[in-house]
């Protein structure tokens, strides 16, 4: 390749990879596959090792992973948690075995430890004198995310370390990954199906997502597992091998997978590697691959480290579990919020015994990038519990009567028109009464934060949608004892008690009853910062796309939303029913508005006796805004336990800092805080 072309190429892979990187280590969210991505480093790093002057300092290949989120306190590692290389076949294992002794100037065989390569969650357990004290994602790799209170629920983590004959380090960073179990994750998927959610597509994604909940409780919920595999630091104890390190961690009564052994030579890690990929579908949790690391600590730190990795540890990636076949059509799902999935259909194919006949396509512009036309052969591939995916076409076999396919522009559903949103890849249908999406928002618009219909389960919104007795959130409304009682299994009580509850929740604030309606991006947040700020609903109704966005917190994509959700007119004839059915939408008490208006507060760290989400309603109640982090208008900073950057942040720009108790004191105190 000419330097000119390498040159353009380079420029290309890194602006994709970092988008990938994006969407993988920010947003949870990734559009190709792992292997994939590899393949695309892989060639970056290729070139640049051809074309050296090539290298820039942003370049993927220079770095770990990508910024955190601001949702949770920021922890700084105090060692950095590198990424490893990959080898890919087993050849490449034995030429990293070769780097290694011409790196140390050495014929000898080398020891190392092989361990299969779980696909989890990176995190880092921190425990000061035996004592488990906080908890982080991997983040950049530098800076993670304080998630201590989310990993104080996984139970295998111990909250002490065991004491042995020798006490444990003074300071102890160890390294784990967290996951799910496929059983585990098959269960968590079967509960969703049963209240119709979507499903999760796979282990890993789920995990890092239960993992970055700011309800812990939610991450409770979830059966979560952890391996703990390497540490950072650990101060007050001397470990001479990775293999004793391990050791220690188990007798400690840190989790250790028992599959990891010890190589004595390069023969020896190969026949260990092999053992391990004879593993991968015996396990009751997701591997994809197999590490290998010079067991001595001393060799370790001669051998060194990368900017992005160390020198003495590789991961060998397992193939993908892929085949071929032809794609038959591409048909339209129609999810929950309205989101038109294109889904292959294929002539079915078998992966490793399990037979294949679709596969997602998520959306137009991913159709568009790999250029998928029905009639097309193309390699799929799939991944334990992953939902299948279209991997690429093989473009050699068209014969040129293959069709491009468009997402239609009509729901399939209900022939609504799809609307697609700008900076969105999905189109959507914007009906509310669209049948696809119906029970979804049914089931929405009776729960807790909405109008909280009480005793409304699944089972019976199933039956009221089946018996067509409710076909819009406003027949509810116009329900009564007969209809009900009509219904299967329904006795006589229930009906009533249904009715009662139903009845009461006429009475309804305006807040809850926008968070109700289900528009797109209307969380029960921006549901109160709508409500507070154009008091009824009508206002709401005639507001414009720039009055919407002229209100603080409310950006163009909410805006847009709500501008359209009140453009359709279904929408519209469904609300004037729900208010001629008795529905009265109550407004927040205007004295109480008043206490905190045009101040706005952060929090950061723990608070005792509510969770983040309480508190900032509580401020919200009173009038005044949140906000994540601290800028020049932040009037108050709240600190609770563990704080970290913000306070520091607040105290440079003197904003006035509070603590909890002083917060307490000022909510509970009838003057306005000045
Ligand atoms: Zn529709």
């Amino acid at each position: 390749m000419s330097r000119e072309s390498a040159e353009k190429r380079v420029a290309t892979l890194r602006t994709t990879l970092n988008h990938h990187n994006h969407r993988y280590y920010v947003l949870d969210d990734p559009e190709i596959s792992d292997t994939e991505y590899d393949r695309l480093l892989r060639e970056l790093q290729d070139l640049e090792t051809e074309f050296k002057e090539l290298v820039t300092p942003d370049s993927p290949t220079q770095r770990v992973g990508a910024a955190p989120l601001d949702a949770f306190n920021s922890v700084e590692h105090a060692v950095p948690m590198l990424s490893l290389d990959n080898a890919f076949g087993l050849q490449e294992v034995r030429e990293f075995d070769q780097r290694i002794k011409r790196l140390l100037k050495t014929e000898d065989d080398i020891e190392y430890v092989v361990e299969p390569k779980i696909d989890g969650v990176a995190v880092e357990l921190v425990y000061e004198n035996g004592l488990f004290v906080q908890g982080s994602t991997r983040g950049n790799g530098q800076v993670g995310e304080d998630i201590t209170r989310n990993l104080r629920t996984i139970k295998e983590i111990p909250m002490r370390l065991i004491s042995t004959r020798a006490a444990p380090a003074t300071r102890l960073d160890v390294r784990g990954e967290v996951y799910y179990t496929s059983s585990g994750f098959s269960a968590l998927n079967k509960e969703r199906a049963g209240r119709g959610e979507p499903l999760y597509a796979n282990p890993r994604n789920t995990a890092a997502g239960s993992l970055r909940q700011l309800d812990s409780s939610i991450t409770a919920q979830r059966p979560l597992h952890i391996f703990v595999h390497s540490f950072g630091q650990a101060a007050g104890y001397e470990f001479s091998s990775h293999w004793q390190a391990l050791a220690v961690f188990r007798k400690w009564g840190l989790r250790v997978n028992p599959h990891i052994e010890v190589a004595r030579s390069v023969d020896e890690v190969i026949k260990c590697c092999e053992k391990v990929v004879s593993l991968r579908d015996k396990l009751e949790y997701e591997i994809d691959g197999a590490v290998i690391k010079i067991n001595s600590h001393d060799l370790q730190a001669q051998a060194g480290t990368r900017s992005r990795s160390p020198r003495w540890a590789i991961a060998l990636k397992f193939e993908a579990k892929q085949a071929t076949t032809q794609l038959l059509d591409i048909k339209i799902q129609v999810g929950r919020t309205g989101a038109l999935t294109p889904v292959a259909i294929m002539a079915p194919v078998k992966i490793e015994g399990v037979e294949i006949s679709r596969a997602t396509l998520h959306n137009q512009d991913e159709i568009d990038r790999k250029d998928v036309r029905i009639g097309d052969w193309v390699v799929i591939q799939r991944a334990g519990d992953v939902i299948p995916e279209v991997v690429k076409v093989i473009e050699s076999k068209r014969t040129g009567k293959e069709t491009l396919f468009r997402i239609p522009e009509k729901c399939p559903e209900c022939e609504t028109t799809v609307v697609r949103l700008e900076g969105e890849a999905v189109h959507r249908c914007p009906n509310l009464s669209c049948p696809a999406q119906l029970k979804e928002r049914i089931r929405h618009f009776a729960s807790k934060g909405a109008t909280d219909i009480e005793g409304l389960g699944v089972k019976l919104v199933d039956q009221l949608v089946a018996s067509e007795l409710v076909t819009t959130v406003a027949d509810f409304y116009s329900l009564s004892k007969e209809k009900i009682a009509g219904l299967e299994r329904m006795a006589d009580k229930s009906a009533q008690n249904i009715l009662t509850a139903i009845e009461s929740s006429k009475k309804v604030d305006l807040a809850r009853f926008l968070y109700a309606l289900g528009i797109r991006h209307v969380g029960e947040h921006v549901a109160r910062v709508l409500a507070g700020s154009f008091k009824t609903l009508e206002n709401i109704k005639n507001a414009d796309q720039e009055a919407l966005e002229a209100v603080h917190e409310i950006g163009p994509q909410v805006a847009e939303n709500v501008f359209q959700f009140f453009q359709e007119k279904k929408n519209v004839e469904i609300i004037e029913l729900l208010l001629q059915r008795g529905v009265e939408l109550q407004q927040a008490a205007e004295a109480q508005e008043q206490k905190f208006s045009g101040q706005t507060f952060v929090f950061t760290g723990g608070l005792n006796g509510y969770s983040r989400k309480d508190a900032e309603a509580l401020v919200e109640s009173l009038g005044g805004r949140t906000a994540s982090s601290v800028s020049r208008n932040t009037d108050f900073v709240i600190v609770g336990e563990n704080a970290g950057s913000k306070a520091r942040k607040a105290a440079e720009l003197g904003v006035t800092i509070l603590s909890q108790a002083e917060f307490d004191e000022m909510v509970k105190s009838e003057e306005p805080p000045d």
